[in-house]
């Protein structure tokens, strides 16, 4: 069981999109689609476990920070529960300022021990779950 500080544990994917919304438009349709999966936010929640939590990590090369929306995401860097599956998928891709290297080189370099557990990989979702 976890304490009251701790989380317990969750499935955490990456997936790349294509998309015509813009990226304010991109997190409007993430956050509906966390309310339609259940997701209710109060101020006491942003550390318990959540129905959904859609995050933009990325979009194409594009840096930004505006009130509420921040690209690429400001806690990418020291999180291998997102590094690890997003190296999967694109481990060349470049990230761009104020980060500035590729997904692989981060991954290497983060800090973070937490420890991670393969539910699937991504052939088998594609084969087995998927289609
Ligand atoms: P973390 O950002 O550390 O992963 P979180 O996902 O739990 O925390 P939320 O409560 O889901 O945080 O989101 C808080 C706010 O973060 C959102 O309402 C949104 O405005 C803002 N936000 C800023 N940058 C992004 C981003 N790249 N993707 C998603 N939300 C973002
Ligand atoms: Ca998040
Ligand atoms: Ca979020």
């Amino acid at each position: 069981m976890p304490g009251a500080r701790e989380q317990a544990d969750f499935l955490n994917a990456v997936c790349a999109v294509d998309t015509k919304l813009s990226p304010e438009e991109l997190l409007t349709a993430c956050l509906a689609i966390e309310t339609k999966c259940g997701r209710t936010r109060t101020p006491d929640s942003r550390w318990e476990s959540r129905t959904l939590d859609l995050d933009i990590l990325l979009y194409g090369n594009i840096s930004l920070s505006s009130g509420n929306l921040t690209i690429p995401h400001g806690r990418i860097a020291g999180r291998n529960f997102v590094l690890v599956p997003l190296a999967e998928i694109r481990p060349d891709l470049h990230i761009p300022a104020p980060i500035d290297t590729s997904v692989q080189y981060l991954l290497n370099q983060c800090p973070d021990t937490g420890a991670l557990h393969l539910v699937s990989s991504r052939a088998s979702l594609l084969g087995d779950e998927i289609i």
